[in-house]
């Protein structure tokens, strides 16, 4: 694999590995975006580091210094020289910050759910700051898998359909476009927009893991949990600019 500052990763983490934590009681549902990280069904959000945001708007900074430049000169090649290096940068720091925040979601919870991602809209979209987010998310889903096995939890992903449309408090069907930011149910239910998503995950996650809260309690979660010992290769997924 060819990276743009010559920089080659490839990491092998031999997973013989299960830790032990004390149940937390508490499950979680996750809903990422791009206004936010992600808003969990607790009604907390996680914000992108200053870091990062500092760096993506270099990142566009430099793609528009690559457009100005005449094709085949060789200010030009500098310019792209450059731009791959600052994307090689977001992603690496994108890598750090989805690592660090399935590790803090998992030791926090006994049971996550999450949504599936479409593929389809990511391969769709050309945008570099959105396919940028989108690896981010999907290394965010493969680390909370990941530390699901390690720490003995369960994570679900859960289909995406109609999980900011649905009332998560009646089930009513409350359409709305994406600019509409606060979910409003004639059931008297008002809920940040987000907020309601991830708890509708939350309720789809269980309800397919087959645990009713009601009649298990929250200390039956874990016995769903895996802590089967597994091998997982683990490599650098992002690309440098084409
Ligand atoms: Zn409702």
């Amino acid at each position: 694999m060819r990276r743009a500052d010559g920089y080659y990763a490839q990491f092998c983490i031999n997973v013989e590995r299960a830790e032990e934590l004390v149940p937390t009681g508490k499950t979680i549902g996750i809903d990422v975006g791009l206004n936010h990280f992600y808003t969990d069904s607790n009604g907390e959000t996680m914000t992108n580091p200053r870091h990062l945001r500092k760096t993506e708007k270099a990142l566009k900074r430099l793609q528009k210094r690559v457009s100005r430049k005449k094709k085949g000169s060789s200010n030009r090649q500098k310019a792209i020289n450059k731009l791959g290096r600052k994307h090689l940068k977001v992603s690496r720091q994108r890598k750090d910050f989805a690592i660090k925040t399935a590790l803090y979601v998992v030791k926090s919870s006994d049971f996550v759910a999450y949504e599936e991602l479409q593929v389809r809209n990511m391969v769709k979209n050309h945008k570099l700051a959105k396919s940028i987010s989108d690896a981010a998310w999907s290394q965010f889903a493969e680390w909370l898998q990941y530390f699901g096995k390690v720490y003995g939890k369960t994570v679900v992903a859960v289909a995406p359909q109609y999980t900011s449309q649905d009332c998560s408090s009646c089930g009513n069907r409350v359409q709305k476009t994406l600019s509409i930011r606060t979910h409003i149910c004639l059931c008297g239910t008002v809920l940040d927009r987000d907020h309601n998503a991830a708890l509708n995950i939350l309720a789809k996650g269980l309800k397919e893991a087959g645990i009713n809260l009601n009649t298990v309690g929250h200390t039956g979660i874990n016995a769903w949990g895996q802590t089967d010992l597994y091998s997982l290769v683990v490599t650098s997924t992002s690309k440098p600019t084409d």
